[in-house]
């Protein structure tokens, strides 16, 4: 597979020359710190303090390696394995379509050179639909559709955003950031939080020692060392630099958030697609109203009308009255389901599980795991029937507002599991 790199020239460019500089200041730092600091100061008459000097070599080179092998872990998590969301084949087919032009015909800027739009798909068995309504709670249009990538011409499951620096959807997007060259997103994020704190402590110990050699050489009235003072530039400005980054990237991991989360979150909504029970009663008059959907979706060129998908007035019960399951079997009735679709309030945060789960959901759940830029974050598992990213406290709220009850709370998709897999054995003991 070609690594992912962005589709602009100029980024592209910059990503390649920016780890020569980060090559060139490692390398600098190590000479500063061993040659400068180590050999030439502390190990030096009249200092001669050798146990400050192993220290500081110790925890230099500790921390130069954990960079390092958390710096090349973002390099390849992003460029060969990004977390990007499989294109669509209206996508494939315009890019061969697109491939196949010449050159001369894209340079033009005809109408035809340009991506034409391609709105949602409306088949309604549509590629990766199922994948959704198989849920019990995943974010949606207002008509209970989920949102849909007209460049990438899929579906977008929840916290799925396009990228316009490479042109793809990727999997709890995060931003682009051209000091690894690359896309930071689910797969890779851990390891980028691990890289910028690792940087920071690294050059938080260069400065500390840089820092104590120059203090010692103005009391005694020394010439001062240049490359102590451009050692303590360097380091400061990388040190400054990367412990804005951990701050705000460990503020994120606490949150449960993302850069992309972060635009507009105070004013943010959320539209939730909420499976609600085939026996569900219309909610108390206190409780909001709400549209539903419900899935599979009726093949509208047929001529079927929409009514109970896109924005109705319907209430739960008129959905429990077992219509249209008549004409199905028991895996047809139960592959049904109506989704309530609710919203959350302004500034509400539906994927904030509390601070200790937040935390564990990207950096692990062992301390090795924090620390060591292996394994990746189990926020990366999907396989959950309940939803693709785990929800927090906000969905129990948002469900008493609407007098929905929550489906992950009464276990919804577990018993019907059950009671599909009770009813094939049944009927398998009878035949
Ligand atoms: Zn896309």
């Amino acid at each position: 597979m070609p690594p992912v790199e962005s589709t602009r020239a100029a980024t592209r460019w910059v990503t390649r020359i920016i780890p020569i500089i980060l090559a060139a200041a490692f390398s600098y730092a190590t000479y500063a710190v061993v040659a400068v600091l180590c050999v030439s100061f502390f190990l030096a008459p009249p200092t001669r303090n050798t146990g400050a000097a192993i220290a500081i070599l110790v925890l230099y080179f500790l921390l130069l390696i954990l960079t390092l092998a958390s710096y090349a872990r973002v390099i390849l998590t992003i460029s060969f394995d990004p977390g990007l969301v499989p294109l669509g084949p209206l996508a494939i087919e315009r890019n061969r379509i697109e491939k196949s032009k010449p050159k001369a015909a894209k340079e033009a800027g005809g109408l035809e050179s340009r991506a034409y739009y391609a709105g949602p798909d409306r088949n309604p068995d549509s590629p990766g639909l199922e994948l959704f309504y198989t849920k019990d709670v995943f974010v949606c249009e207002s008509d209970g559709r989920p949102k849909w990538c007209s460049e990438c011409c899929n579906w977008k499951t929840d916290r799925v955003h396009h990228s316009s620096e490479i042109e793809r959807c990727v999997l709890r997007m995060d931003h682009f950031c051209p000091w690894v060259g690359g896309m930071i997103g689910q797969n890779s994020f851990k390891f980028f939080v691990q890289f910028v704190c690792y940087t920071c402590a690294l050059c938080g110990v260069v400065l500390g020692a840089a820092g104590f050699v120059l203090r010692h050489q103005i009391l005694n009235n020394e010439e001062l060392d240049p490359r102590v003072i451009a050692v303590i530039i360097l380091a400061g400005f990388f040190c400054f630099f990367t412990f804005l980054m951990s701050t705000t990237s460990l503020r994120y991991v606490l949150l449960n958030m993302t850069n992309v989360d972060m635009l507009g979150a105070t004013s943010k909504v959320y539209q939730l697609a909420v499976v609600v029970p085939r026996d569900a009663r219309p909610p108390t008059t206190s409780a909001l109203a709400y549209p539903t959907v419900t899935y599979p979706l009726p093949n509208l060129e047929l001529g079927l009308n929409g009514e109970a998908n896109g924005p109705s007035k319907h209430t739960p019960a008129t959905f429990s009255d077992g219509s249209g399951s008549t004409d199905h079997t028991s895996r047809d009735a139960l592959a049904v389901r109506t989704f309530a679709i609710l919203k959350t309030e302004p500034g509400e945060n539906p994927w904030h599980l509390g601070y200790w789960r937040n935390w564990k959901e990207v950096m692990g759940s062992n301390i090795l795991d924090w620390f060591l830029p292996i394994s990746k974050s189990p926020c990366i598992s999907h396989e959950s029937h309940e939803s693709f990213y785990p929800f927090g406290p906000v969905l129990d709220d948002v469900c008493a507002r609407y007098g929905v009850s929550n489906p992950i709370r009464r276990g919804h998709s577990g018993s019907e599991m059950r009671e599909l897999l009770s009813r094939e054995a049944g009927g398998q003991r009878t035949t």
